[in-house]
């Protein structure tokens, strides 16, 4: 038990130090669990590190899914992905991918991928397109239509990315029957991250920095579901 509390404390303070100055206006003291700085960002990190998150980078290999000129959607998405993965483990939350290069999966691996794990929670990412109004932009979340905790999670993930994100748009989230959603026995969302069809947006998708802010929104929503 020691130890465990040594190594979550050691997680809290490396995924502090990891996201000091993203966010800090809106912290408040007394949300804060440690007090190490002042200015430290506000968020519970749960202590199980049982915990594990699948998280899924839409497309890959021979299926790029949206392209705008050079810019495949695949890679987008498998970029936050592994950001996000650094950042839930940094938070002392297991995470599991159903892919961490550039190869082809049916959805059915990635459900079966989720499954076999034995996740808690299954986030697929992805970017939206719009072609006929390049003006369309922002992030929206898709959940089950009938999963009380997928809307929760839903909720929480696109709450939170909207103050992370900066410029970002929140859009309405969306009940959905996609394959991955349908497929896993956990709670599941599926995030569009933006639209690619938006030169101004494709232009922060490309950003790291902005990349970094749409992973901690979703971490910081997981966090915030954990602790409902
Ligand atoms: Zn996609």
């Amino acid at each position: 038990m020691i130890n465990q509390k040594i190594l979550c404390t050691v997680a809290v303070l490396c995924f502090m130090l990891s996201t000091c100055g993203c966010g800090a206006e809106t912290q408040t003291a007394e949300e804060s669990r440690e007090t190490v700085i002042d200015e430290t960002p506000t968020v519970s990190i749960p202590v199980d590190p049982a915990f594990t998150v699948v998280i899924d980078p839409g497309h890959g290999g021979e299926d790029p899914g949206s392209v705008l000129g050079d810019c495949l959607e695949k890679d987008l998405n498998l970029s936050v992905a592994l950001k996000l993965k650094t950042m839930l483990g940094e938070a002392g939350i297991g995470a599991v991918m159903t892919r961490e290069s550039d190869a082809y999966l049916s959805s059915e691996t990635r459900c079966g991928t989720a499954n076999a794990a034995g996740a808690d929670l299954f986030v697929s990412i992805h970017c939206n397109a719009f072609e006929e109004d390049a003006g369309v932009q922002g992030f929206e979340v898709h959940h089950h239509p009938n999963s009380v905790e997928g809307v929760k999670l839903a909720a929480n993930v696109s709450e939170a990315t909207a103050l992370t994100a900066s410029g970002a748009t929140k859009r309405e989230n969306k009940a959905s029957s996609l394959d991955v959603l349908t497929g896993t026995g956990m709670p599941a969302i599926l995030i569009e991250l933006g639209f690619m069809t938006c030169p101004d947006e494709l232009g922060r998708l490309r950003n790291g920095d902005y990349q970094d802010s749409l992973a901690e929104g979703i971490l910081q929503g997981i966090v915030t579901y954990l602790g409902e």
